[in-house]
């Protein structure tokens, strides 16, 4: 039996929302943009489709622009707005690479966070201020909502407090793509400008998102032609996708609350485990009390000492676990997370970590899986075994 605790890097597609896609391949296929019978019930699809994400993101439905994924969207955040208005982009260090290297491509700015993985609020404000001094302008800052390594949870109220008191005239953007499962985005879509999901992190089909673009900001389009998305995303939309994130939306948002509990007790369940039976454990972004409170239900992060990620995850595989590093390994050579370097993680740690991550699927049996194996596999590893 496979034990999947790799969801925060894509999810199990929900029975509901493949329920939801199938007609739309084989019967109600019409181009939506179209005319006849067949386009207006594609049509129809597309509108309840925007009408749930914008329930589940708290959103009104004109303000869902649908896009191909998380990394569109955020790209459309950034290179929307400073398409449209110039400036410069300010973003935080432990950022997912989608909103990372457009702000760097486009000359951006990137602010330090502090060892729990949360923005350090002084030096974004000392960033605005000295951008404003040099005669430039900051037109978006853009910070995640939780984090895809640590599940680390921004203080987003704050950051926005700041952004309007030291950039009033910057878009806010947040990209809440590991989000929706764990955070009431309701809070999020009132204060921020910008917000991005992807369907394949809660349940969706991959290659589908949407970015909510807020009354009143004007993003100039990364994608011409058709005029679709009211102008703002060229191109046939996924219609089937579309509805599929919007049916596996609505039921994320709608167990919710039972998910919380549950699989809060699952990854703890499952960090105190591993904890009891191995040593030299860190736990990133958590401190000696254990407070997990900034973090996300569903992903435990841990690094190891002494050991190195490919060689864990490799016994974990043979024993039919599947997990990730969370580190980038580029050009084959394995380069520490960008996130934990951010962290001040030292690099004989990073090299050692293991980011498990549930899901709404998962169960108690996938704790044990990993109870049952990961201690045997730490001390082989470190030559204990
Ligand atoms: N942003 C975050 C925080 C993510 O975790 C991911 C996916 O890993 C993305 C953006 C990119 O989303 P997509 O895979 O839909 O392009």
């Amino acid at each position: 039996m496979t034990h999947y605790l790799d969801n925060a890097a894509t999810t199990r597609v929900r029975p509901g929302a493949l329920e939801a896609m199938l007609p739309l391949f084989t019967e109600t296929y019409g181009n939506p943009s179209g005319a006849h019978r067949m386009a207006r019930l594609a049509n129809h699809a597309l509108d309840d489709a925007r009408d749930a994400v914008a329930v589940a993101t708290g959103a009104e439905p004109g303000q869902v622009v649908f896009t191909g994924g998380g990394t569109e969207a955020d790209a459309l955040a950034i290179r929307g707005v400073i398409d449209a208005a110039g400036g410069v982009p300010v973003t935080t260090a432990i950022e997912h690479h989608a909103v990372l290297d457009p702000v760097t491509h486009l000359g951006g700015r990137v602010v330090p966070v502090a060892a729990d993985g949360r923005i350090d609020l002084d030096a974004l404000e000392a960033t605005l201020t000295e951008v404003a001094a040099t005669g430039d302008t900051v037109s978006v800052v853009s910070i995640m909502t939780a984090n895809n390594e640590t599940g680390v949870i921004q203080p987003l109220r704050e950051t926005v407090e700041v952004v309007r008191r030291s950039a009033p005239d910057a878009a806010v953007h947040t990209d809440a793509v590991q989000a929706l499962c764990w955070v009431d985005l309701a809070e999020a879509a009132a204060t921020v400008d910008l917000l991005s999901i992807s369907a394949h992190k809660f349940g969706g089909p991959k290659g589908t998102g949407a970015l909510i673009v807020r009354n009143g900001v004007t993003l100039a389009p990364l994608l011409r032609g058709g005029g679709q998305e009211r102008d703002r995303r060229g191109g046939t939309q996924n219609v089937a996708g579309i509805a599929g994130m919007a049916a596996a939306a609505s039921e994320t948002v709608a167990e919710r609350s039972a998910a919380l509990g549950r699989v809060t007790a699952l990854r703890d369940r499952l960090i105190e485990g591993i904890r009891g039976a191995v040593d030299g454990v860190h736990e990133s972004g958590v401190g000696a009390d254990a407070d997990r409170s900034h973090k996300t239900a569903n992903i435990a992060h841990l690094c190891f000492e002494g050991i190195e990620s490919e060689a864990l995850l490799f016994l974990l595989e043979k024993n039919d676990i599947m997990a990730s590093a969370a580190s980038s390994c580029a050009s084959g050579a394995q380069e520490p997370s960008h996130v934990l370097a951010a962290m001040g993680v030292p690099r004989h740690l990073a090299a050692g970590s293991l980011r498990l991550s549930l899901g709404y699927d998962s169960t108690e049996a996938d704790v044990d899986a990993v109870l049952d194996v990961l201690p045997g596999a730490v001390a082989r590893l470190r030559g204990q075994g």
